[in-house]
């Protein structure tokens, strides 16, 4: 008997294991528009509350790497290393990172998606240095990836149709939040182009999906078993997102701090982050057998101005302004800047990640729907970060945008969302763990 969706919503619906046969019929039914939205809705719904267990979770990723056309790297030589971040407040990583490594001689070449988010992804920050051009054709990425050992640009090729389809269902449906389907739709993305090592940046906390550490853990394990299975070298970190990372949020505003992370400037907690990934990616990648030294060529890179020479010739080889590196004053420049001040003594308690990245979005740096344009100058810098000791009338923020109501308003918020008060207990973390395919390793 011919296989029907009803079926499967049912035997999913009722709790029950669905085949590898029933996974690929739904994915490249619903691909070729032979499935309608309401029946996969009520599968993800079915999912969502059942849940799919490792098998299924696998099946789900073949099938979704299968709906489309896959990258094979393998005129770029070299090992190559990509990073995959859940998804951040500032995150701003892969700009600062991608050159750190590439002047060590790993290449580190990355086609990104656009999606959507309280601020731009790396291509729409990337795009307010001017000129700089994030479609490449194939032969231009093999080129410059070859020629210079880095290359940035958006997915030119077909891939994984299934997962946007399914993402953007999960979206209005609410079945974003589930283990197997997270994973399925990332490590299907990043299956899809040949990298040889994988590294993963599982965000927990206020401003990432994943709110509690057993639930990262978990999608940091799932993913990893996922990546091995398919015979790439895959590793997780868990890192904190309570609080955004750095003190930019917004894309020319965040270019602006990655530059100066490269001139050993940058924010402590996000140059930490790049050590951290960066080493393990050149023992990933074999550079080095130990991330001690992985980290000393790292911050070599930076003290003899090599991995800010990288970001240039990066820019100069996609065809931007290299002016614009050279002097982050060109970036988008916002109308207002407005400060938020502090009206008590005390230390910073909290500061809600996603909060802040609402009013990041509020400004225009982000998507509300993908047709949305971005505002590539607004944004928010923090003046402070949590655990600094604050006096009254002390600047906690900058808020850069075009529209003064819009200012005003994100400035009414923040001032409710950065919360001064008595010490924390506790001192905060960066990285929470390490997840491979052998164990799992908290800190
Ligand atoms: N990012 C993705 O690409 N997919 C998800 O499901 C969640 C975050």
């Amino acid at each position: 008997m011919a296989m029907r969706m009803y079926d499967i919503i049912k035997k999913k619906r009722d709790g029950e294991e669905l085949t590898k046969e029933e996974i690929n019929f739904f994915i490249k039914g619903y691909t070729d528009n032979k499935i309608p939205d309401y029946q996969v809705a009520s599968l993800l719904m079915a999912i969502y509350f059942n849940k799919m267990n490792k098998r299924e979770t696998l099946n789900l990723t073949k099938a979704m790497i299968n709906s489309g056309e896959t990258v094979d790297l393998s005129q770029i030589s070299g090992t190559k290393v990509d990073k995959h971040s859940t998804g951040g407040v500032g995150d701003k990583t892969t700009i600062a990172l991608a050159p750190m490594v590439a002047a060590c001689g790993v290449p580190f070449v990355k086609m990104s998606g656009r999606g959507l988010g309280h601020t731009g992804g790396t291509l729409d920050k990337l795009e307010s240095i001017k000129d700089f051009k994030v479609e490449l054709s194939r032969e231009e990425f093999v080129r410059i990836s070859n020629e210079i050992n880095i290359a940035l640009c958006s997915q030119t090729a077909n891939i994984t149709p299934a997962d946007k389809k399914l993402y953007s269902l999960r979206d209005v449906t609410a079945t974003v939040e589930n283990i197997s389907l997270i994973a399925s739709s990332i490590m299907s993305k990043k299956l899809a182009i040949g990298s040889d090592a994988i590294i993963l940046d599982v965000k927990v906390g206020s401003g990432a999906f994943m709110k509690n550490l057993d639930n990262a853990i978990s999608l940091a394990e799932e993913m990893v078993e996922i990546g091995t299975g398919f015979g790439r070298e895959t590793i997780a970190l868990v890192t904190n997102m309570d609080e955004p990372l750095g003190y930019a949020i917004g894309n020319g505003l965040e270019i602006k701090e990655a530059v100066e992370t490269l001139q050993g400037k940058g924010p402590k907690d996000f140059y930490e982050l790049c050590l951290f990934l960066g080493s393990k990616l050149l023992v990933l990648a074999k550079k080095t057998s130990n991330e001690k030294e992985g980290r000393e060529m790292l911050v070599n890179t930076i003290k003899t101005g090599k991995a800010y020479k990288k970001l240039l010739e990066l820019v100069k080889y996609q065809y931007g302004d290299t002016s614009y590196i050279e002097d982050t004053e060109l970036l988008p420049k916002a109308k207002y800047v407005l400060k938020v001040e502090s009206d008590k003594e005390g230390y910073i308690k909290s500061m809600n990640a996603e909060e802040i990245g609402k009013c990041a979005l509020i400004l225009g740096a982000g998507r509300d729907t993908k047709e949305s344009e971005i505002d590539l100058s607004a944004g928010i810098v923090l003046n402070k970060k949590v655990d600094d000791k604050v006096k009254k009338g002390d600047v906690l923020a900058y808020i850069h945008g075009n529209n003064r109501g819009k200012v005003e308003e994100v400035k009414e918020k923040l001032k409710n969302i950065i919360d001064v008060g008595n010490k924390n207990k506790e001192n905060k973390k960066l990285v929470y763990g390490e997840i491979t395919n052998k164990k799992t390793k908290l800190f």
